[in-house]
């Protein structure tokens, strides 16, 4: 499949202009769907067959779908933070120019996790940047990424919309927060800041997020009443002790909240006061 994202399509429109710069932020509600699209537009611009389709002749396409180039350097947090150790090994590898690819390539997922010193030697690449090396910051949120970093890169938003086939997802997202919204109380803001509202790009998300929370609520509820018998919810078991009185007021504050998102578009706004007054 040729790459239908129209980011990595503008990118590539700028590497056959040869306009393309050599240091980009990409923030993103799904970290390891953009590093997939990435890889294909790094094979796009690397490929030496003329690039059509996902290529399958050449061995360096193969070897970037696999990560298995040395020229591509996928780097996660090793722990909370990404180390020191692991940009002065980067830096070192790529001393010489790629043998086999056009460029030397680095991704850095979860970039808001680069301290100040793994940052400063970060900055080595971005200061001086040698024509053959480019670079990706994968973040969920640019706002924690270090300004220093960020001002020297071209930023993109790319964010993923929660459709109607992934509503297996959702429930899971929504089991997963009310969990969090239990038992982590006035946190629960930071967790709608960094996991949620990313995800939450349109009303009607917001809309369908705060359904299934209902859903969920209510299936609670029958529980507690002897109605309903439990399916997937083990992790809540322990929300099952507490009185029935608690889920009648749930319930109400979260419908009160549907109703809202109808009317306000204000995500953050709805999500906050769902975490203040479920206390
Ligand atoms: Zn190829």
């Amino acid at each position: 499949m040729p790459n239908e994202n129209k980011i990595f399509k503008n990118l590539v429109k700028s590497f056959h202009d040869n306009k393309l710069g050599h240091a980009f932020l990409l923030e993103t509600n799904n970290q390891e769907q953009t590093l997939k699209e990435l890889l294909q537009f790094l094979k796009e611009i690397n490929c030496e067959e003329e690039y059509h389709s996902d290529c399958h002749k050449c061995n360096l396409c193969n070897l970037i779908s696999k990560q298995e180039i040395t020229s591509l350097k996928i780097i996660r947090p090793e722990g909370q933070t990404i180390k020191k150790e692991q940009i002065l090994e980067l830096k070192n590898n790529f001393l010489s120019r790629p043998v086999f690819s056009k460029y030397n390539m680095y991704i850095i997922l979860n970039a808001e996790c680069l301290n100040s010193s793994s940052a400063n030697v970060m900055l080595k690449f971005l200061e001086e940047p040698e024509e053959n090396i480019i670079g990706f910051f994968i973040t969920n949120n640019k706002e924690n990424i270090i300004d220093t970093i960020k001002s020297r890169c071209q930023i993109y938003v790319n964010n993923y919309k929660i459709e109607e086939k992934s509503l297996n997802d959702l429930e899971n997202i929504s089991l997963e927060y009310v969990k969090e919204l239990e038992v982590g109380g006035l946190e629960t803001i930071l967790y709608n800041k960094d996991k949620i509202l990313p995800q939450i790009s349109e009303r009607e998300d917001l809309i369908k997020f705060l359904k299934e929370i209902l859903n969920i609520y209510n299936k609670l509820f029958l529980i507690k009443i002897g109605e309903y018998k439990v399916d997937n919810f083990e992790n809540l078991q322990f929300l099952l002790k507490i009185d029935i009185k608690y889920f009648i007021n749930k319930l109400n504050l979260v419908k009160n909240l549907l109703i809202e998102a109808q009317y306000n578009v204000n995500s953050q706004l709805i999500l906050d006061r769902l975490v203040l007054e479920s206390r």
